[in-house]
């Protein structure tokens, strides 16, 4: 029997179970997808809030500035992109001075440190490209932008090394109360835990209603992004917000950790929780918000669009206790925005809990909080490089040109102890089809060293989840080539 199950291994199922391996518990992290951080975690905007925008009092507003300030241990120890580079919000008309200046009080409310309103100079001299239409606006030098994804890895992957049990492809389809604690049923397999922690994101109120009276919705509210090539990059230096409105935080433009521009993102509430194509509308629509923040904006830069989906709750606040008729089983759910940011001080909050119900004992003295760092070869000096290819050949190829990521880099990230499975897991984790060219050179490439490093045929290789397969057949076997020839006069579609 386990003590703790997790569901969910996003970045908040991720952060909970990396806390709770610190302490002598049997503790195993469920998911139902091929990789971990496959959910919301992978498609969001990537910053580190400062804390001024969630309602004083709230779970979102405590939770966001504590975890916010925990990020820089957690992602040294981790060795995670993150830059605290700081954000503005611009305001327009007197109006939005007005929101300014609220949020600079919510913000001394939450605790939010060195907040500062800034006139149109000053923020102008921070950021030339912005609209010099401007009036003023806040800025929070604690905002930061961190590899969300990145994070989440990094975080099972040393909640493994501290000895929590990893099941990926498993969906829970059933939990029941069982004696001391839950039955969970997956796909072919069940297992019982004393205590179970729901972090299924959008799915979060389906895992609840499994053995508690309903108590709360998730409504899946989409957002679309445009990613911006390398070269325009530094187009900001900071966040650049709008003043926020009763859908969210508005179109944002900030950089990546990896040197990229993201622009987005809107909000659409939608009826599917797998939601996630992005449309010309939505997009167009993108461009023209963003545009106010900077006219300028190189949008001859994109290389392409993604869509992510808020788990946005009924009740307005995150949801973090336990359900009121099943002891011992704890949601954490309604997971939106500032989650990524309050996901280090989410994990805490929930070890609280747990301790508080007499379900956590003693600390490791074992626990070990460093991850194992990965070689990035295009930022070690000439030296190192030199030194590393002399051990290994194989970081002196380059398979991806447009990120210069070598075959070492990508073998590494298939043999590592939370290792990649497929297409997505690589570009997660090392980034080849990240750049411009979107995987158009490196694929086939990439896809020969998991089908080696892994003893799997090429046709069996997927992009993300089992079934995405990229091959098909041989392109110029005549049978195949007959029986698309065929397929197409059936259907008239030449
Ligand atoms: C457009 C957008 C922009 C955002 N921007 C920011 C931002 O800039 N800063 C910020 O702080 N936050 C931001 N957020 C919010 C942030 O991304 C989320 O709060 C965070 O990623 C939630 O993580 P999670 O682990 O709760 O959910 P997820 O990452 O969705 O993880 C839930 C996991 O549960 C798994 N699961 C579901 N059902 C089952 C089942 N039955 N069995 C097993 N596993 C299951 C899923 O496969 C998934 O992997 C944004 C969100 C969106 C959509």
């Amino acid at each position: 029997m386990y003590d703790v199950a997790i569901i969910g291994a996003g970045v908040v199922g991720c952060s909970i179970a990396r806390e709770l391996s610190r302490y002598d518990l049997k503790t195993v992290l469920i998911e139902k997808d091929t990789d971990v951080a496959n959910g919301t975690t992978k498609a969001n905007s990537a910053i580190v809030h400062s804390g001024y925008d969630a309602k004083p009092g709230s779970l979102k507003a405590k939770l966001n500035v504590q975890g916010n300030a925990l990020f820089d241990q957690i992602c040294k120890e981790l060795d995670v992109p993150f830059q605290r580079i700081g954000s503005l919000v611009l305001a327009f008309e007197e109006e939005e001075m007005k929101i300014i200046r609220e949020l600079y009080e919510k913000g001394l409310a939450n605790g939010v440190p060195q907040m500062e309103i800034l006139g149109k100079e000053q923020i102008l001299a921070l950021e030339p490209n912005v609209n010099d239409r401007i009036i003023g606006g806040l800025y929070a030098p604690t905002a930061g932008i961190v590899g969300p994804w990145e994070l989440a890895i990094a975080l099972a992957e040393n909640a493994v090394e501290n000895g929590v049990e990893l099941r990926l492809e498993s969906q829970v389809t059933n939990i029941e109360k069982q004696g001391e604690g839950y039955r969970i049923s997956m796909e072919g397999q069940q297992i019982d835990a004393r205590y179970v922690i729901n972090c299924a994101g959008v799915y979060a109120d389906e895992i609840h209603n499994m053995v508690a009276a309903p108590s709360f919705k998730i409504v899946p509210r989409r957002g679309q992004y445009n990613i911006f090539d390398k070269s325009v990059g530094n187009f900001v230096s900071k966040v650049i917000f709008q003043c926020p409105t009763k859908l969210g935080k508005g179109v944002l433009i900030a950089p990546t950790v990896h040197g990229n521009l993201l622009v987005g993102p809107d909000a659409e509430n939608v009826d599917c929780k797998e939601s996630r194509e992005t449309t010309m509308e939505r997009l167009a629509f993108i461009r023209e918000q963003a545009r106010k923040s900077a006219p300028n904006l190189p949008y001859h830069g994109v290389i392409t669009a993604f869509a992510g989906l808020r788990a946005t709750p009924d009740t307005g606040d995150f949801i973090i206790e336990e359900a009121k008729d099943a002891k011992g089983f704890i949601d954490v759910a309604g997971i939106e925005s500032p989650g990524l940011s309050a996901a280090p001080a989410i994990a805490v909050y929930v070890a609280e809990i747990l301790k508080n119900m007499g379900a956590i004992g003693r600390e490791k003295w074992d626990f070990h909080p460093m991850g194992r760092k990965m070689i990035r070869f295009m930022e070690l000096s000439d030296a190192e490089k030199a030194e590393i290819i002399k051990r290994d050949p194989r970081y002196g190829r380059i398979i991806c040109r447009c990120e210069n990521i070598t075959e070492g880099e990508i073998v590494d990230a298939i043999h590592r102890k939370v290792g990649a499975r497929n297409m997505d897991g690589i570009k997660r984790r090392v980034r080849p089809g990240s750049g411009r060219c979107q995987g158009g050179f490196c694929s086939p490439r990439v896809m020969e060293i998991i089908a080696r490093e892994l003893k799997m045929d090429m046709t069996e290789v997927v992009k993300d989840n089992p079934k995405s397969y990229i091959l098909i057949g041989p392109a110029k076997s005549s049978s195949v080539l007959r029986e698309n020839l065929d397929a197409a006069a059936a259907s008239k579609t030449w």
